[in-house]
């Protein structure tokens, strides 16, 4: 089994160690060390990534058999090498330091506040959360337990590692445990009487490096409640991009960052009532257009009128159809072509020609479909080809002569 040095130091990410074996993992070269400060995955916390001699360390696990931790390699260390130098990427490992620290805390604080308990814990580059046991959360417990993690961050509290008695576990928390801790006793984090949890993980040595941990979202997952968070240099990431965003929206809309809110629902609002106005607008040209249309026929014939527009909307056409069948005696074939053609063939109540088979024959020629009632009948055919539209149009008021 292998020393696990960051048992006891956290810190320490440039190590010389000796080769205590080789092996392969998922075809990769993997190297056991006589002692490591690389994290293997486990416990909810990602492993730790860096270079040995140089090679890329890719993946850091250990192997169920023996519970040896096992480094995988991008490249192949030479065969005569046997001494290596170290070297953990401190970024990743110091933003879980705090992360799960914070975890810690965060978990603790939900107890003392609310009285639930944690029973899930994911941390990765992307989110960090916990899995309360509770299918809902009040808002001000949420913020309460905030408030009292940030307390304890803020009083820098010292935070150690010890081994306990397998016997003497009354008062340390665990939720699972990785075999590997029974190391002469349990692994415990106590972070200065507030917490105290059976854990494997790494963990700052103050709570004072954590910075800030801010509850980003409560979200409901079954019959438990998922706490997303951040903590340090994700904080101030996160901060930062709101930070951005807010800015830039209380520059544009030129209020106070408090305001935007209500120059947003503001903004709505006259958005809602133009749409409204442009609506009754647009409806008041088409009846007008159609007057038009209407005032130069000859009073009591028939007719049948034949229009192909451009880039109309349907909606548009069969306003249109309708209110130039008002008059007694009249038939419209309307279209428009756009990047399809749309059609809407409308009759006056006082005919008897079925649009609906009308426009169905049409539409076929013309390579699409629809239908409708006798008396109003809507399609439409992939073609863009404006005088075969015309011709079809054409067609079909002959028809009806
Ligand atoms: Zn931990």
């Amino acid at each position: 089994m292998t020393l696990r040095a960051y048992y006891t130091d956290s810190y320490t990410h440039q190590f010389e160690a000796r080769v205590a074996g080789r092996t392969r993992h998922q075809d990769r070269p993997a190297l056991v060390l006589d002692h490591t400060y690389f994290y293997p995955s486990s416990g909810g916390q990602p492993h730790d990534i860096g270079l040995i001699n140089g090679l890329r360390v890719i993946d850091v696990i250990t192997r169920d058999e023996d519970a040896a931790v096992l480094h995988v390699l991008e490249g192949e260390l030479p065969e005569d090498v046997d001494a290596i130098s170290g070297h953990v990427d401190w970024g990743r490992r110091f933003d879980h330091m705090q992360h799960h620290t914070g975890q810690h805390i965060l978990t603790q604080a939900f107890v003392q506040i609310a009285g639930v308990p944690t029973v899930g814990f994911h941390l990765s580059s992307g989110t960090v959360t916990i899995d309360l046991e509770t299918p809902s959360l009040a808002d001000a417990h949420i913020a309460e337990a905030e408030a009292l993690a940030n307390r304890i961050i803020w009083e820098n509290h010292p935070v150690s590692a010890t081994i306990v008695d397998l016997n003497d576990t009354a008062n340390v928390r665990i939720r699972r445990l990785p075999p590997h801790l029974l190391t002469g006793g349990l692994r415990v984090i106590d972070i200065d009487g507030f917490d105290v949890t059976a854990c494997g993980g790494t963990h700052v040595a103050g709570t004072g490096e954590i910075g800030l941990l801010k509850v980003i979202r409560a979200e409901k997952r079954g019959d438990k409640t998922r706490i997303e968070f951040c903590c340090g240099g994700r904080a101030l990431q996160d901060y930062r991009a709101r930070h951005d965003v807010t800015s830039a929206l209380a520059a544009s809309l030129s209020v106070g960052l408090g305001d935007i809110p209500a120059s947003v629902a503001r903004l709505q609002d006259a958005f809602r009532s133009a749409q409204r106005e442009l609506k009754a607008a647009a409806s008041a040209l088409l009846m007008h257009e159609a007057q038009a249309i209407l005032a130069a026929l000859e009073p009591d014939t028939r007719a049948v009128l034949v229009h192909v527009y451009e880039r109309r909307a349907a909606d548009d056409l069969k306003t249109l159809a309708n209110a130039l069948v008002a008059r007694p005696g009249t038939v419209a074939l309307l279209a428009s072509v756009d990047d399809k053609t749309n059609c809407v063939f409308a009759r006056s109540a006082d005919l008897n020609a079925d649009m609906g088979a009308l426009l169905k024959t049409t539409l076929a020629a013309l390579g699409g479909r629809g239908g409708g009632q006798p008396t109003l009948a809507q399609g439409a055919a992939p073609t863009v080809d404006a005088s075969a539209v015309r011709a079809a149009l054409d067609q079909a008021a002959a028809s009806l002569a």
